[in-house]
């Protein structure tokens, strides 16, 4: 399998920065391949512009955008990794999805409505909260933020989530949870 992980969060010391890692070396071990795309490293560019609808309109894919989906062309499992910040994704990664995710490449319009273009692909998202467990299913966050990302964006495009892993409370629980939730990486299958 050919992994591509998305990543989204701009601290080299955060969690997310550790659970990313961690993803990574588990493929790894397996012996399959994955390529990493730091969003914040990469300075990738979320604005949906009005230059980039110029060049859709005209058939032309943005350079930027066309090295993006030529990524997700080639992998078979999309991971996606990031902290959920106000009930959603970081600004740099909704950003990619609308600019990534264009028309005629994720989606398309036929006679017979919407259909997903990506639906030779599986999706793991692996999401940190700042929120605890209980307020999250008081709430139904868990289930809002489930069908946006999963149904809205992922399944929209015709993929397969297979996996969606929350790390509740990670700022507030102790160190000891945290290194757990890292273990318990080694249950994911990849
Ligand atoms: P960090 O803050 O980077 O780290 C948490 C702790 O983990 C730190 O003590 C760090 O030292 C430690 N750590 C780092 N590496 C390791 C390691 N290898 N092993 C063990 N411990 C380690 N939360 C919500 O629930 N809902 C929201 O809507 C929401 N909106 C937000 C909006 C914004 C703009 C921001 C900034 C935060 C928001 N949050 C929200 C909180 C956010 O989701 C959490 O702060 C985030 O998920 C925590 O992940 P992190 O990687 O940023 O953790």
């Amino acid at each position: 399998m050919k992994y591509l992980l998305i990543y989204a969060h701009p601290n080299p010391k955060s969690f997310n920065h550790a659970l990313k890692e961690t993803i990574v070396a588990r493929i790894r071990a397996t012996g399959q391949q994955v390529t990493v795309r730091d969003l914040y490293a990469l300075q990738f560019n979320p604005v949906l512009s009005g230059n980039d609808f110029v060049s859709f309109s005209a058939g032309k894919v943005p350079a930027d955008i066309a090295t993006e989906q030529a990524f997700v062309k080639e992998a078979d499992v999309m991971v996606v990794v990031h902290p959920i910040w106000w009930f959603g994704m970081p600004a740099i990664l909704k950003g990619y999805i609308d600019r990534v995710f264009s028309y005629g490449f994720a989606y398309e319009v036929t006679d017979k409505g919407v259909r997903g273009l990506l639906s030779d692909k599986k999706v793991m998202v692996f999401n940190t909260t700042g929120g605890p467990q209980e307020t999250y299913k008081q709430y139904g966050f868990t289930a809002s933020v489930e069908n946006i990302f999963n149904a809205g964006i992922y399944g929209f495009s015709g993929m397969q989530v297979i996996n969606h892993t929350f790390f509740y409370g990670v700022p507030t629980v102790t160190q000891k949870e945290r290194e757990d939730m890292l273990a318990s990486l080694t249950k994911v299958e990849f």
